[in-house]
C-alpha cells in the first residue's frame, strides 16, 4: 500500500508550497493536480475551443490524451514549454472552467493515480481527499482567509515584477472559489475525515510542522 498525504484547499491557500516542502521532506513524489486542469485549459484553447459545457466531449478526450511531460519543474505539452503559460490568472479560471465539466474529471482520474508510486505520493488539489484519494491516511484541508490569499498572490505576482492590482486578485480568487465549490461533482470540500489547518497566521514552517506531527500519528 503506497502512502498518500493529501492537501487540498482553495486558490492561493499555500497549498502548492505546503505540498512540495512535504514532498521533499519525506522524499515522497508530488502531484500539482491543478497543473493537469490548467493544462487542459490550455489545450483546450489552443484547439480553437472555448472551455464551455458545449464542447464537453471534444475537451475530454484532449485531457485524456494530453502529450504531457514534466522535466526538471518545467512542464511541456507536446515540446513546447508551457510552464509560464499555464500560471496567468485567465489560465487559472480556464481550468477553473474546464475542471467543472465531469467528463474531463474524469479523463484526468487514472493519470492522477498513476501518481501513487513508492515511497509514497503528496497530492496537492481541490479533491485528493474527497475523491481521487478517499483511502489516504492523511488529508489536510488548508484554508486562509481571502484577503490573506489575496495579499500573498499579489506579494508573490509583484515580487517577479508582473504588476497587479489587489482588489481584482481578490475578486478573481473568490469568483474562482465560488465556481470550485459550487460545481456539481467533485466541489470543493474538506473531506469528511479532514484536518483543517488555517495557515492565515502561520508561517510556512509552522504549517509543515503542523502536517508532518499530523503525519508522525
Ligand atoms: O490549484 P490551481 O489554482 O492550479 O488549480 C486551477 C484550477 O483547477 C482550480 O481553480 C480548480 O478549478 C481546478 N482544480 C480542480 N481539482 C483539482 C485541482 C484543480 O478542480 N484537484
Amino acid at each position: 500500500e503506497v502512502p498518500v498525504l493529501c492537501v487540498d484547499g482553495p486558490t492561493a491557500s499555500g497549498k502548492g508550497t505546503l505540498a512540495a516542502e512535504l514532498a521533499l521532506r519525506l522524499g515522497y513524489h508530488y502531484l500539482d493536480s491543478g497543473t493537469l486542469y490548467r493544462v487542459a485549459g490550455l489545450a483546450t484553447r489552443r484547439a480553437g475551443l472555448e472551455p464551455e459545457p458545449a464542447h464537453e466531449a471534444a475537451i475530454a478526450d484532449l485531457a485524456r490524451a494530453l502529450p504531457l511531460c514534466f522535466d526538471a519543474g518545467r512542464v511541456l505539452l507536446a515540446d513546447e514549454d508551457v510552464t509560464d503559460a499555464i500560471r496567468t490568472e485567465a489560465a487559472g479560471m480556464d481550468a477553473s472552467r474546464v475542471s467543472a465539466l465531469p467528463a474531463v474529471r474524469t479523463a484526468l482520474t487514472e493519470l492522477q493515480h498513476s501518481f501513487r508510486r513508492l515511497p509514497g505520493l503528496v497530492a496537492d488539489g481541490r479533491d485528493m481527499g474527497t475523491v481521487i484519494f478517499p483511502d489516504a491516511p492523511l488529508k489536510v484541508y488548508l484554508t486562509a482567509s481571502a484577503e490573506h490569499r489575496a495579499e500573498r498572490r499579489h506579494k508573490q505576482l509583484i515580487s517577479k515584477g508582473i504588476p497587479a492590482i489587489l482588489a481584482d486578485l481578490r475578486a478573481d480568487l473568490e469568483a474562482r472559489d465560488a465556481r470550485d465549490s459550487n460545481r456539481s461533482v467533485a466541489p470543493l470540500k474538506p473531506a469528511q475525515d479532514a484536518r483543517l489547518l488555517d495557515n492565515s497566521f502561520l508561517s510556512i514552517d509552522q504549517s509543515v510542522e503542523q502536517v508532518l506531527d499530523w503525519w508522525r500519528q
